[in-house]
């Protein structure tokens, strides 16, 4: 470590050295320091090409996921109702519905009649539709999808489910999947605060509502 490094580092270089050397991290040679703890420098190498190496399979990951969130895949489009049970409690983390072209709302009987007249008036022919209740939010009594965005949907939700594959349905709330646990909870185990913020069982924390 040539002591015109260190100096082009700045000020305090001079007093770190010196705890470094008092340390016996650094001993004085000509012209500049030794490093004595060889074994450290390995270490923090590893750890730096540990650390390389997970940045860029994140990235490969994000890489892969946005792909997958800009497909379009109107044949693989089916109606389905899907509700991912919390891995807390087993109660619905989510629901997740899609309405075929000419297809009822699987709940068609218990919606109030303004809620059937406004579905019946405003759906076009072919035209699918998506219900979608997350964690912390709702779409109410739904919203028309292109069928290449339900077919994305379905494919995202084929099962066995997770957090990788249901990500590419590109919900906000990730259908209530955790991220690290890849596993969803209800709205109770997220411990969703006001501003819509959750915590996990584990404690990892996640935004759920878009609204704030
Ligand atoms: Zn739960
Ligand atoms: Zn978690």
């Amino acid at each position: 470590m040539p002591d015109a490094y260190l100096d082009g580092l700045g000020t305090g270089t001079t007093v770190l050295a010196a705890e470094l050397c008092s340390a016996r991290v650094w001993e004085r040679a000509g012209g500049g320091y030794r490093i004595l703890d060889r074994d450290a420098v390995g270490r923090c190498q590893d750890l730096a090409r540990l650390l390389s190496g997970e940045a860029a399979r994140v990235r490969a990951r994000i890489r892969a996921r946005d792909h997958a969130r800009a497909q379009l895949m109107p044949e693989m489009a089916q109606a389905m109702v899907v509700t991912p049970p919390c891995a807390n409690c087993g109660a619905p983390a989510t629901r997740i519905e899609l309405a075929g072209p000419g297809e009822l709302p699987a709940q068609w009987e218990q919606w109030p009649r303004t809620a059937r007249d406004s579905f019946l008036r405003h759906r076009g022919p072919g035209q699918w539709y998506l219900i979608l209740d997350g964690v912390a939010t709702s779409n109410g009594y739904g919203d028309p999808v292109a069928a290449g965005e339900a077919g994305r949907i379905a494919q995202a939700f084929r099962p066995p489910l997770r957090y990788d594959q249901v990500v590419t349905a590109g919900f906000y709330d990730d259908a209530g999947f955790c991220q690290d646990c890849d596993a969803p909870y209800c709205y109770r185990h997220w411990h969703v605060s006001e501003t819509g913020y959750g915590h996990c069982p584990a404690g990892h924390g996640k935004s759920l509502d878009p609204h704030w």
